[in-house]
Order: structure tokens, then sequence, then C-alpha cells
């Protein structure tokens, strides 16, 4: 009895996006299919590893067949089967997040479609599409499958269109079998191309060589007949692909372009990796790990959608897909896999990733990675700099985790520009290149070294010719805060508490004009009430006049930050201080005008702190005060 059922309507969007896209890279759908072939093969024999009555087999096999009469390609298992319900919810629902980023990213490129550019289109080629793939070159779809725990089998068909059917059929043995009848050649397209058997060779190749089990199928090949002088034409079942596992071979025996292939092909990338790391360790736990580092960030790195983490393969059987216990949060850009025989098969996959051994595996994966990228620095800077570019501000949020937990493995990871030297430096290369008489480590959140140059409270460091570490990112000074000193060096903000610059005379000096100026301070500070914390004789300004620094603890730059984010509804503020420079002739306008006339301080103080909450980027509270206040000043000085 045939029943007919209707796609969810997710499905249905994305089987019209198939069917209708400009998409060209339509090959993929073969890629597809035999990926899920090879899972549900991987299934059955994960589960004839656990399940003690299941038949063993040892003849998994994916087998195509071509048949140009007519115009159908059959992809077939001996892989899992599936149910009757399970048919309605994998083929008639999609099951898969790629499939959902795929039809954004459609969208986007069918909406701005003459910019489009061939980037684009291999962008897409990235995305797991999966089984409604098969109607970009179909336009009918005959799956027949029997599940390995049911007696019964099923036809489902579709167009494509609204509705599929399911038919109840005979079928031996469990498995699958994809009949995808092609399209009709057109202007754009001529879908007969997958009738050829050379095409199906080249594609098995390029998309689906480290498949792990035999793709067969039948080639006609012309065969000298013995003993005359002619040829005839024999139909021989032959294996598409390589099968072993690229990670099981000798890395003597692998080239660089054969792992790269690996890396696009198997994470759907369209460049190269920056770099791979093949990691054996027989020991304690056995187990390889491929990891790749990719070139660039994927584009959803920093989204919610994104997963993390590694395959994972016990004894080359495909365990599961993103299993995220082996990666610490901070490397999520990481891809890759890791191969132990030394799991057990028998628990279940929640307690698989609870396990002890997957924990062990990951902190060492870790590691060998961390090494590989001290290695590089070492080694290959400017390659360094390139990875940290794309990727450092993971190795900082990695020293902000946990409390700082990995501070020290990371610390010498980490590279800033800087006002002295040309390149990125590390905390090391800086201390190697301190001056004389130096004792902290300098560093300024800003853009660039202009904006750190520019700054008032550079003045003092700057004339000591002190190297300053420019901070880019929004975390960057909560790191400096977590990693506090390197190699017995504090780690300090140029706009941050006391610099500890200055010598005994003139510390003395200073104090000595501090208590001249007693009256004057509190007098500015009385005017500026609720607006700073204190006002003091500077110790770091030598041609500014003023600045606006924070003490010890939340710096200005962490307050914006904490400030920015949207769930905390309490407003943080850091420490306020105003520092005057008692060398410059505004000091001692201020000083002269304080002596003649007290009550004009207030206008006064609050120009000084209005500059300097412009310098320190800050909105001013009241900038018609503001204006007016200058104006003022301006008719008086014409006096
Ligand atoms: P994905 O493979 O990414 O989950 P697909 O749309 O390709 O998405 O397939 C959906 C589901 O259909 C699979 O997860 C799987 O459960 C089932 N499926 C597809 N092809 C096969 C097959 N050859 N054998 C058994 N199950 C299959």
């Amino acid at each position: 009895m045939s029943q007919t059922l209707e796609f969810k309507t997710e499905s249905k969007r994305l089987l019209d996006l198939m069917i209708n896209s400009i998409y060209t890279n339509k090959e993929i759908f073969l890629r597809e299919l035999i990926s899920n072939a090879s899972d549900a093969i991987d299934k059955y024999h994960y589960l004839s590893l656990v399940e003690d009555k299941l038949p063993k087999k040892n003849d998994y096999e994916i087998n195509i067949s071509l048949d140009k009469e007519k115009r159908t390609i059959t992809i077939k298992d001996n892989g899992i089967g599936m149910t009757y319900d399970e048919l309605c919810d994998s083929l008639g629902t999609i099951a898969k997040s790629g499939s959902l980023e795929f039809m954004d990213k459609i969208k986007e490129l069918n909406e701005k479609k003459s910019e489009v550019t061939t980037e684009d289109i291999d962008i897409i080629g990235q995305f797991g599409v999966g089984f409604y793939s098969a109607f970009m070159v179909a336009n009918k779809v005959e799956v027949r499958t029997r599940s390995l725990y049911s007696d019964k089998a099923y036809l489902f068909t579709s167009s494509g269109e609204d509705t599929y059917t399911i038919d109840e059929i005979e079928k031996d043995d469990s498995g699958t079998i994809i009949t995808l009848y092609l399209r009709e050649k057109n202007d754009e397209y001529d879908f007969d191309n997958f009738l050829n058997e050379w095409t199906i060779k080249e594609l098995v190749k390029k998309y689906s060589d480290y498949v792990r089990y035999p793709i067969k199928m039948l080639v006609s090949k012309s065969e000298k007949v013995e003993g005359k002088d002619e040829y005839e034409t024999k139909e021989v079942l032959e294996t598409l692909n390589a099968m072993t596992p690229l990670w099981k071979k000798r890395k003597t025996e692998v080239t660089d372009e054969e792992y790269n292939k690996f890396f696009k092909e198997k994470y759907y990338e369209y460049k190269d990796p920056m770099f791979h790391l093949l990691i054996n360790v027989e020991g304690k736990i056995n187990y390889t790990a491929l990891i790749y580092v990719p070139h660039e960030a994927p584009y959803n790195l920093y989204s919610e959608k994104y997963e993390k983490g590694l395959q994972l393969y016990s004894k080359s059987v495909f365990i599961m897909d993103k299993c995220k216990e082996l990666v610490p949060d901070y490397l999520r850009f990481i891809k890759g896999l890791v191969d132990s025989s030394d799991l057990s098969l028998n628990i279940s996959r929640e307690l698989l990733q609870k396990s002890k051994e997957l924990q062990d595996i990951s902190s060492n994966v870790e590691k060998k990675i961390l090494s590989k990228l001290e290695n590089i620095k070492e080694n290959d800077f400017d390659k360094y700099t390139e990875f940290f570019k794309n990727f450092g501000i993971n190795l900082k949020f990695g020293v902000y985790d946990d409390f700082g937990l990995r501070k020290d493995q990371l610390k010498d990871l980490l590279i800033y520009n800087s006002i002295n030297e040309e390149k990125m430096i590390s905390f090391k290369d800086y201390v190697k290149s301190m001056k004389e008489g130096q004792k902290d480590i300098y560093y300024a959140s800003a853009k660039n070294k202009d904006q750190v140059l520019s700054m008032p409270q550079m003045d003092l460091v700057k004339s000591k010719g002190y190297d300053v570490l420019i901070l880019p990112d929004n975390v960057d000074e909560f790191v400096m805060s977590i990693i506090s000193e390197y190699d017995g060096h504090k780690l300090k903000s140029i706009n941050q508490g006391d610099l500890d610059l200055l010598d005994k005379k003139e510390e003395k000096e200073l104090e000595k004009i501090k208590n001249e100026n007693v009256e004057l301070l509190e007098s500015i500070k009385n005017a500026l009430k609720g607006k700073v914390d204190d006002v003091v004789i500077s110790k770091r300004l030598k041609t500014s006049a003023v600045c606006l620094v924070s003490g010890d603890g939340l710096s200005f730059e962490m307050e914006k930050v904490l400030n920015e984010i949207p769930s905390s509804n309490e407003t943080i503020k850091a420490n306020r201080i105003l520092e005057l420079n008692p060398n410059h002739e505004v000091f001692k306008a201020i000083n002269k005008l304080y002596k003649e006339d007290p009550l004009e301080i207030n206008g006064y103080a609050n120009l000084l702190y209005n500059q300097a909450l412009l310098m320190e980027g800050f909105k001013i509270d009241n900038p018609i005060e503001f204006s007016n206040l200058m104006c003022d000043l301006m008719v008086k000085a014409s006096k």
C-alpha cells in the first residue's frame, strides 16, 4: 500500500533551493550520498561490535552503478538501513545544521546575485548539505532501505515537490539503495556527464578517496584477446578509492599536498590549512591525532551555531563527528580527528564523553598544539605572526578563561605590536630589550602606535625611551591583569596607578610641590566632587597639562568593555584620578588665579577635567557648559 506524506516546511525550502539553485558545484551530491553510505556502514560496524547478537560482516561495500538508458545513478550500501520512522524522520526533515546554514548562504548569494564571486561559490562546497543535494541533479529519487532492526523494507520516492510516498517492498538484507533519475540536459548544465564512468571515477577520487570502505563500480575495460590482434570490452568490478585512512599512514609516506587535500575534502574547506600536526602516541593510552589549524577563522567561529570538536574514531571506526571534550574552548578553531584503540566501545556515548581517557587525550593534544605553535614562533616568525593575527584573540581568551588556569602555558605565545619595534614582540622579547634601570613592562590600549604616542600619560615613559606594548583587543587588559608579571617584571598600564618612574630626588621635589599646593588641590577636588576620586600632582606628565588615570585594579578600558556587556544592568566605574602637571604653564596660571580669586577655581577645574575626559575617549558630561566656559575664558584672555 502506498502512502503519501508531506515534507516538513524547512525541508520544502531546502528542496526548492536545491532545485532552483544557481549553484554550480552540483557534483557534490555524490560526495554527500557516499558519505551517508559510509556513515551507515560505520554505524552497522559499530553496533556489531557492541551488540553480540548482531551478525558480523566483513564485506562492507558501497556500490555505484550507472544506467545510460534509464539515465540513472544508483548508490548502494550494506550499512544500517532505515526503519519506516527513520525514513520519515531523516529524509522528510532536515537533520543537519549544515543544511540550514547552507540555505542562509545560498539566500545571501541569491540576493547579491551580480556580485557573486567564484570564492563565494567555493565556500558553499564546504557545507555538508546531505541527502537533498541529490535533487540538484535528479528530478526523481528512489530510496530502497531495510533497517538492521526490521524485517520490513520500504521504498521512498520523491520528485522534490511537496510530498513523498512510501511503499513496502521486499529486500533481503539491511542497507540502502538510492537511485537518482538525472535531470534532462539543458543550456546551462549537462547532467549526462554523470553517466560517464570516467566522471564518476574522478569525483570519487576527488571527494571520497579516504572513505574507509571500498567504493566499487563496474567499469568497462578493453583488453587484448589472447593470441589475437583483437580487443574486447569487459566489465570489471573496480575499487575506486584508496581507503587506507590517511592518519594511519606513516608521515614519510604522505606528502603535505595529500594532508592538505584531505583537510579540504573532509572538512569542506576551500583553502589549504595553515599547518597540520600528526600526533602518534604509544603509552598509557594509544592514539593517533591528525590536527589542522585552518588558514583563517571559519566565518561562524564566534557565532553560537559554531560547534567545536574533533572527530572521534576507535580503531578506525567512526564514533562521532564533533567530540567537544577533545578541544578546550580557546582552541575551538582547530579541525581534525583522534583515533584511539583504547576507548571502550561498550559504554554509551554520554559516558564516553566523560571518560578519563578522553580527558587525557585532550590535554595531551592541547600540549602538542601549543608546543608546535611555540616551534613555529621560534622558527618562522612571519608565519606565526599571520597565525596570531587570525587566532591570537583565542589564545588571549585562553589566558582569561578558567581564572587564568593556563596563563603560564600561554603567556609566551602572546605577541603584541609596540612603539619601539617594527615586528610584533613577546614578553620575552620585551624584557630582552628593556632599558637600563627599567623595572616594569608597560602597555597601553590603543588601535595603533600613533594613538599611543599621542597620549599625555606617555610623556615620561617616552622620554626614557621605554617600549610600550600596544593592546588592540577588548580582552587584553584583562589578560594583563591575570598575567600580572613576567619574569619578575610587573605589567603596568601607562595610565593606571603609580608608574614608579622617578628617582628619589624627583620624588622629593614633587612631594614638596604637593605640600605647597594642598589647598589648591583640595579646592579642585571639591569643585569636581562626584566626578573624580582624587586630584594629584602627576608623576608621569612632562609636556601635557592634565590627564585622567585610574587607580590600580579596574582600568578605564575594562570599564568600557564591562559596560558594553548587554546583560549587566549595573554600571561599573573605575577610579578616576585627575593628574596635574606642576611644570606646565597652565598649572602656574591656575595657581596665580587661585591666589587672586579662589572662587574662580570651579570653572577651571571643570575645563581641566573635561579635557582629560576627552583625551581618554570618554564623553564629557555637559558639552554646552564646557563650550560656554571656553568662550568665557577666551573673552577674558582678550581683555
Ligand atoms: P546528515 O547525513 O548530515 O545527517 P542527510 O540529509 O544526508 O543529513 O541525511 C539525513 C539522515 O538520513 C542521516 O542522518 C541518516 O540517519 C539518514 N540516512 C541518509 N542516508 C542514509 C543511508 N544510506 N543509510 C542509512 N541512513 C541514511
